[in-house]
Order: structure tokens, then C-alpha cells, then sequence
């Protein structure tokens, strides 16, 4: 799946696309949805190099694309990524890759980069939206550290359940609150039981939390009644992006059993604008992580040589925090975690197999995240709730403030890129969002 568009020596006539440390570089070019800011202009598809936003549609109609690319040029003018690029197959979505190549490429002509220039906007031009229409969205658990942490605050006897290491857990989540990073989230309220003595009381959530995961887009869907083998599996995934489910954790954990997460979760989840596609990621594969001595293997509908020699992504993770008084003083975000999606018990196939191994259908643009991605290491743990333990180890900021969770105020700020030695670095951009008072 390596091929010439991942070559590290290539680079394109747009300067800002050759930085060191730019998530865009040629060998990206991820997708996204936006506008020019301050127009009327109806909402457009893009990809983005370098410090820009080349708008597909508009050079479509400077004929920059050629037959095999035509495809998925012309169908971008349906505004959205899941009536145009997602649903296309994987050949026409690398013929239409290599072709952007070659028009970003510092091997194409005048005359090209007269017509791609005209259809360059700088990026704090535009605003984004969501990359898809989301019919479904669905959560999964699947970072071991992740829910032996959170396992053992809850249950201390019993922290990791028994069907764990068979299934890759999940929920279904809400798709009408998924909003676009940059959104402001409002402080939900809900029923709190602080008090184990008295009744709950419909409070603002006190413990707001965090959780740093990465979400993939179903491609192609799959018929009702017909599952998605795990050989099949990635031939339905279109690409990635970060994902931050927002949590509120005393609600939570009044709220979550017998049938698990529901209004400590559907408030708002975030999205960042840019979905990154499979074959970008190609250099950054590793195996499947690895399974300790002694635990069982997949069964066979989850099993495949591919799944477990390359299902792996090696995608490093970073949240900051940004409280409302750092703003004011402009100071810089502080790093709370790093972590790794190659930490993941189980990979995007898994979960996409699993999710369809009854029959389910999947339909193009449905979103799926990975669950909170934390690692063994104290700093990589990806929610609040894990790096304070559940409050009782509250973090040290810079400037002397102190967070068992989130305040009114915070701006939390996650980032994702991938870097490995013969390769070019690309990166995910971010997804923020900064929390208002509950209303
Ligand atoms: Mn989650």
C-alpha cells in the first residue's frame, strides 16, 4: 500500500506544505468541509496542504482533474464527503490521491499552479464543518489501560470484566450532538448523587471530564443481515480522525448501570474537521498489539494474518489544557497527556467486524471512535477522570491553579500525528472546544 505519493522526498510549490513541523505536508492532503469565512457561499469540500484549503469542486471546474480522478472531483460538488469521496472505491480515491500529488507537486507546470493557486483559501479564512452527514455514531472501549483504570475506581474487586478480552466493548453513542471542533460546549446538568445518604439532585455537572480518542468513518456500508469479515473490514473504513467524548462523570456514575453510558456521554462529542484516509496512513502501520501470555486470542471472526501483522496504527495522541486564566496571560497550553492509538487492545477492523458480525449495517459516513486512548505510562492516560484518579490526585498547572476536573472556562485542545523514521511526519490538526457555564 506504500507507493509513490509517500515518497518523503516530495514536495510541493506551496511553502507552507514543506514545513518540518506542519500536519499537512503533500503526503496528507486529508479531507474536510468548509466555507470561506464570512460568505454565503454554500459549504464546500476541501483538502488541506501546507496552510490551506484546496477547493475540490472549483478545481474541478478549472479542469485540474483528470478521468480517473473525475469521479470524485466532480461528485464533491454534493458539499459533504459521504455523497462524494467516502462512498467511492478505494481505486478511484488513489487515483484521485496521486493526482492531487501531482498538482501540489513542485514538478507541475505554470500553467497548473495558476489554476490550483486561484482555489487555494488560507486556512484562518474558512470555517468547518462536519466532513459527514453521521447517521450512527458508535463508542468502543477498547484501551485496556483505559478500562482496567477506570475498571478499578469503580469495581476495585472486579476491574476488568470477563467478556473483555473476547469482545471489543461498545455502545451506541448519539449522533445530533456531534459538533465540530471549535464548538463551545455548554456544561450539561444532570443527576448527581453525591451524596449517598439523600436523593439525587439535577445538578451542573461537577466532574466534566475529557476523553482523547480517535474516530474512523465507514466508507462503504455493508446490507442489513450481511456481516463485514475481518479480511474485508478496512475496504469499509475511509479515514480517521480525533474524536473528544465528553464525560460527566458524576452523572456516570449514578447513571451507568445496568445498561451503561447515556446522558454523562450525549451531551456533545467533538470532531476534528479533518479526516485523514487510510492510505496516508499506510507508512504508519504497526502489528496489533501485543496480547499478554496467557490471554485468550481473538476468536476466528476477528482473526486475520493482516489484523494482527498490520492493523495497528502507531498515532501519537496529545491533550492540552488551557485554563480561562492562561488565556488572559496568554500563556502557552499545558501538556496533561501523551499517548499512542498502537496501545489499542483491538484494531479499527476489529471493531468494525465485530460491530457488523450480527448483521448490523453500516452506512457511509457512520462514525466510530476507539474509546479513551490511554497507555500504561501515568502521563498517557487520555481522560481526567484516569490522570487525577477520579479526583482524589488533582493536577499542578504552571501557574499554580489546580484541576481534578474540567472548570468553566477550560479550553481542552487535542492533537494527533505520526512520525516514523524514512517518512514524512503528518498530523490530524486539532479538535478543541472551550466550556461555558451550564445554562
Ligand atoms: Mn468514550
Amino acid at each position: 500500500m506504500i507507493n509513490e505519493t509517500h515518497d518523503p522526498n516530495l514536495k510541493s510549490w506551496i511553502e507552507s506544505a514543506n514545513a518540518a513541523d506542519t500536519d499537512f505536508p503533500i503526503q496528507n492532503l486529508p479531507f474536510c468541509v468548509f466555507t470561506r469565512a464570512c460568505t454565503y457561499e454554500n459549504v464546500r469540500v476541501g483538502v488541506a496542504v501546507g496552510d490551506f484549503i484546496l477547493d475540490v469542486y472549483a478545481c474541478y471546474e478549472c479542469c485540474l482533474f483528470d478521468d480517473e480522478s473525475f469521479n470524485i472531483a466532480v461528485s464533491a460538488d454534493n458539499y459533504c464527503l459521504d455523497h462524494s469521496v467516502m462512498k467511492k472505491n478505494k481505486n478511484l480515491q488513489a487515483a484521485f490521491r496521486r493526482r492531487l500529488v501531482e498538482i501540489l507537486s513542485e514538478t507541475a507546470d505554470e500553467e497548473t499552479r495558476k489554476n490550483v493557486r486561484r482555489n487555494l483559501i488560507p486556512v484562518d479564512e474558512v470555517q468547518f464543518y462536519l466532513p459527514a452527514h453521521i447517521g450512527d455514531y458508535t463508542d468502543f472501549y477498547c484501551s485496556i489501560f483505559h478500562a482496567t483504570n477506570v475498571g478499578s475506581m469503580f469495581r476495585p474487586d472486579n476491574p476488568l470484566l470477563p467478556n473483555y478480552k473476547y469482545v471489543p466493548i461498545g455502545y451506541h453513542g448519539r449522533a445530533s450532538s456531534i459538533v465540530i471542533s471549535g464548538t463551545e460546549i455548554v456544561r450539561p446538568k444532570g443527576q448527581n448523587r453525591a451524596d449517598e445518604n439523600a436523593p439525587p439532585q439535577y445538578i451542573p455537572a461537577k466532574n466534566l471530564d475529557y476523553e482523547m480518542e480517535v474516530g474512523f468513518f465507514v466508507g462503504n456500508g455493508n446490507e442489513l443481515g450481511e456481516p463485514v469479515s475481518i479480511e474485508d473490514a478496512e475496504d469499509h473504513i475511509f479515514g480517521l480522525c480525533l474524536v473528544n467524548d465528553w464525560s460527566a462523570r458524576d452523572v456516570q456514575a449514578w447513571e451507568y448501570q445496568p445498561l451503561g453510558p447515556f446522558l454523562a456521554k450525549n451531551f456533545a462529542t467533538s470532531i476534528s474537521p479533518f479526516v485523514v484516509t487510510m492510505e496516508a496512513l499506510a507508512p504508519f502501520r504497526v502489528p496489533a498489539f501485543e496480547r499478554a501470555e496467557g490471554d485468550p486470542q481473538p476468536l476466528d471472526y476477528l482473526s486475520s494474518d493482516a489484523s494482527e501483522k498490520t492493523g495497528g496504527f502507531d498515532i501519537t495522541l496529545e491533550v492540552y489544557l488551557q485554563t480561562e486564566k492562561m488565556r488572559d496571560a496568554n500563556a502557552e497550553p499545558f501538556l496533561l497527556s501523551r499517548s499512542n492509538m498502537k496501545d489499542l487492545y483491538w484494531t479499527i477492523g476489529q471493531m468494525l467486524t465485530h460491530h457488523a458480525s450480527n448483521g448490523c449495517n453500516l452506512q457511509t459516513g457512520d462514525l466510530m471512535a476507539t474509546g479513551t486512548v490511554s497507555g500504561n505510562a501515568k502521563d498517557a492516560r487520555g481522560c481526567l477522570l484516569e490522570l487525577t484518579w477520579r479526583g482524589t490526585e488533582p493536577i499542578q498547572l504552571p501557574n499554580g491553579e489546580t484541576r481534578r476536573f474540567l472548570e468553566d472556562g477550560d479550553e481542552v485542545i487535542m492533537k494527533g500525528f505520526c512520525e516514523r523514521e524514512g517518512f514524512r511526519r503528518i498530523g490530524f490538526g486539532t479538535c478543541r472546544g472551550v466550556i461555558l457555564p451550564a445554562a
